[in-house]
């Protein structure tokens, strides 16, 4: 075990962790830091350095936006020297979604960014945030014995488990479940002790890589499902928006969609038009092989790229990232395939 003087930092953004119910309307509201800290006097227990910096207005996550990632991005690459890692407290809703931006925008992150939150205010008192507090900064303050950080990865820590961020996604509204990891296994588990997936399942760094933050986005996206009896005036609506560059098209099982030729019609116009447009199934586990089924296959033949195995929140943010930088289209679909942070298994 490493024996260090650590340091974190914590990131309040908001969430149900750090709420307060609303006596006049009894909705909860987010509320300041302060509310968590007298919550969890064991935060003084650490040897660690533990500062924390927040949003000036914390939010309900439904709220956040991409420039509420840029802003964690460029707290995290302004404190990169000075802390051995980040937790950011951080709504549930989306969650996933935040996690999944960051680990594309913090290329060669060598250091932890633990996204955790609550289901239940930590002023509660069967709260779950208390727990998910404390072990998300154990875990982000954790090294190994030659001072190198455990998981140097954007990560979220959830009811004992520990998840690539960009690999989750919010299954439950209700318990204390509120995530699980699609297609990789958990990279550890809380129980007595904190015990960790195998170096094979960890994101290792080369030696000598160093923080590289993206910032620019671009929101001309869109996410949407297929279903039976979907519409054409509204499929061609959609595909047909001038300033739409990036779909993630949710698809049947392996990647299937209807054959009719209206639709692969209004799919290969988009795509002639300079829109990507990347397969991902309906499916909570599994992947997408277009070229298993007729179904599939008129979606690869027009161009429509495979989402492999990936989750919505991933392919989305890592659209948004892509497009962003003003890569050419060839470009974008090379990298869509390519896992940049863990994101995919191709
Ligand atoms: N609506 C809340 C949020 O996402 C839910 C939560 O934090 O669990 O901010």
């Amino acid at each position: 075990m490493y024996e260090g003087h650590r340091s974190v930092l914590m990131i309040y953004t908001g969430g149900t962790i750090g709420m307060i119910e609303n006596l006049e309307t009894g909705a909860l509201e987010a509320f300041n830091f302060e509310q968590i800290s007298k919550a969890v006097p064991e935060l003084k227990r650490f040897n660690y350095t533990i500062d924390t910096i927040q949003f000036p207005n914390p939010i309900d996550s439904s709220d956040m936006v991409p420039e509420h990632w840029v802003t964690m991005a460029h707290i995290i690459e302004d404190n990169y020297e000075k802390y051995d890692g980040f937790v950011i407290l951080h709504g549930t809703d989306t969650m996933a979604f935040t996690a999944s931006a960051l680990s594309f925008m913090l290329e060669g992150l060598t250091k932890p960014v633990v996204l955790t939150g609550s289901q239940l205010p930590i002023g509660k008192l069967r709260t779950d945030g208390k727990e998910n507090l404390i072990t998300a900064i154990e875990i982000a303050a954790d090294a190994n014995e030659d001072g190198t950080a455990k998981i140097p990865e954007v990560v979220i820590f959830f009811d004992s488990q520990l998840m690539r961020g960009n690999r989750t996604f919010k299954i439950n509204a209700e318990n204390f479940n509120a995530f699980t990891s699609r297609n990789y296994p958990i990279l550890a588990n809380a129980g007595i002790h904190i015990k960790y997936a195998g170096d094979e399942h960890i994101l290792k760094p080369k030696p000598g890589t160093k923080l590289q933050a993206h910032y620019h986005i671009d929101p001309n996206v869109a996410v949407f499902s297929l279903f039976p009896g979907i519409q054409e005036h509204i499929v061609r609506h959609i595909l047909s928006d001038p300033t739409l560059k990036g779909v993630v098209l949710r698809t049947f099982g392996s990647g299937n969609a209807p054959q009719l030729p209206w639709f692969v019609d209004a799919v290969k116009e988009a795509i002639d038009r300079g829109v990507t447009i990347v397969n991902v199934t309906q499916c909570a586990t599994g992947a997408v092989e277009m070229e298993r089924y007729e179904t599939g296959k008129h979606l690869l033949d027009v161009g429509v790229i495979s989402g492999h195995d990936t989750t919505v929140e991933a392919a989305l943010t890592k659209l948004m990232l892509l497009l962003g930088e003003g890569y050419d289209l060839a470009k974008v679909r090379r990298l869509m395939h390519t896992s940049l942070a863990g994101e995919i298994t191709v």
